[in-house]
């Protein structure tokens, strides 16, 4: 079987990962950056704020309630959602080899953001801080001596009166590590290329120890700053502190959403996947064209192209049209546009077999899926993030092999 996909963002590369187990030929085309490469460390599944009566529970929980009250989302429509979801993550974290395995079971993992809230999110990236193994609930929020992109002492404020912070203190502690004069200018992901450096971390655990005050058990928070070439960037640290130590959820655009861009490609290139910089200008049933001038002809096309409202979206004969397949771009079942955020819900429809329909509820053709945030439902403010493009990437290849 001959498949393309067009984006690869963790929906996209869902999709081609699933389908090259499943023994396909795989291409995957894209020529630039979406919404992955904006998000931080923490992978939502199925996240809600630390004051919702539903954060206590399991996230295969969270799950259920959230598919029974929101009937327009893709979970809704997914035959036993947790197990789906659970299936996708499995390979797929498995793959990228720098996250912690999800625990559907537990109630997820909580972090800090660097915007000073606490949350709790289905996993994290290896290299960010699980407050919840911090020793007597004690975190040293690390900032580094005059460096303009953290206020280490504002941080460690907001975090300390957030409502997650149950049985957690903060104390902020400045480190000396920025050496150069101009260092202090840096923006984040800047001075995560600064450590990689070889002697970069060394000396940064170095000057975590010396700045521990007292022998009070603390764990320690830093800037999602820790380089961008290590599976495990935190590792080298907890080994010479001697305790948990990682970072913050980062600012959009920053090293922890540059480190996921690197490790889906990674996976890909493992995977035997081919990754083809280009943009597509058009699909129909068998082939997709690319702006380029090439065509490429597939059995099976799979459209991961984001959300709707990042661009993929024009105005064709009085109504919205996703550009390439020229399909509707729908709010689903809400109607209007009144409910906040109701617009970033926007994308196409498909089938229960996620194969995508057209403009007369019509199947584009039974070899066209759809996945991701393009997906009608689906929106950045809802808690589902990378969770739920990546189990809807998945189910869609699933599809597609299975004919
Ligand atoms: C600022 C921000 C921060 C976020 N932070 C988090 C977070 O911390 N945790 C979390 O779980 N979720 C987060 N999310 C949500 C999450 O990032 C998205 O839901 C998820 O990344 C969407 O993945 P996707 O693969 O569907 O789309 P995208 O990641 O947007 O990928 C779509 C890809 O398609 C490509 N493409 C588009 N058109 C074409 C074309 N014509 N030809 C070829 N390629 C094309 C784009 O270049 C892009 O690479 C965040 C979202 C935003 C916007």
């Amino acid at each position: 079987m001959k498949a393309v996909v067009v984006g690869a963002g963790v929906a996209g590369t869902a999709a081609a990962l699933c389908l090259a187990e499943g023994g396909a030929e795989v291409s995957v085309v894209d020529g630039a950056r979406g919404a992955t490469a904006l998000s931080s460390g923490a992978w939502d599944v199925a996240s809600v704020s630390s004051g919702s009566p539903l954060a206590d529970l399991s996230l295969a929980d969270r799950l259920r309630t959230f598919a029974e009250a929101r009937p327009w989302h893709p979970y809704a429509r997914v035959e036993a959602v947790v197990e789906a979801v659970s299936r996708a993550h499995c390979s797929v974290l498995n793959a990228l080899g720098a996250y912690r395995p999800l625990d559907l079971d537990s109630p997820g993992v909580r972090i800090a953001t660097d915007h000073g809230v606490i949350r709790r999110v289905a996993t994290i990236e290896e290299s960010m801080l699980d407050l919840d193994e911090a020793p007597d609930g004690l975190v040293a929020v690390a900032h580094f001596r005059g460096h303009r992109a953290c206020d280490g002492a504002a941080l460690a404020r907001a975090l300390g009166e957030d409502s997650g912070a149950a049985g957690l203190s903060f104390v902020d502690i400045p480190v000396e590590f920025l050496g150069r004069k101009n260092d202090v200018q840096l923006g984040g992901h800047e001075v995560a290329l600064l450590g990689d450096a070889a002697d970069a971390r060394l000396r940064l655990a170095a000057v975590l120890r010396r700045a521990l005050p007292g022998t009070t058990p603390h764990a320690w928070l830093l800037p999602a700053v820790l380089g961008m070439d290590f599976d495990d960037p935190a590792a080298l640290l907890r080994d010479a502190v001697g305790g948990p130590v990682g970072e913050v959820a980062g600012t959009t655009g920053g090293a922890q959403g540059a480190r996921l861009t690197r490790r889906l490609a990674a996976s890909r290139a493992a995977a035997d996947v081919t990754d083809i910089v280009a943009r597509a200008s058009a699909i129909d049933g068998a082939s997709v064209a690319l702006s380029d001038g090439n065509c490429l002809d597939a059995d099976v096309i799979i459209l991961a192209t984001g959300s709707a409202l990042a661009g993929v979206i024009v105005a064709s004969g009085g109504v919205l049209v996703e550009p390439i397949t020229r399909t509707p771009v729908v709010l689903e079942s809400f109607g209007t546009l009144t409910a906040p955020g109701a617009a970033f819900a926007s994308g196409v429809t498909v089938d229960d077999g996620l194969r995508l329909l057209g403009e007369d509820g019509r199947r584009v053709g039974d070899g066209v899926f759809a996945c991701g945030a393009i997906l009608a439902g689906v929106s950045y403010a809802d808690g589902t993030g990378l969770g739920a493009s990546v189990t809807t990437g998945w189910l869609a290849a699933e599809a597609a092999l299975a004919g």
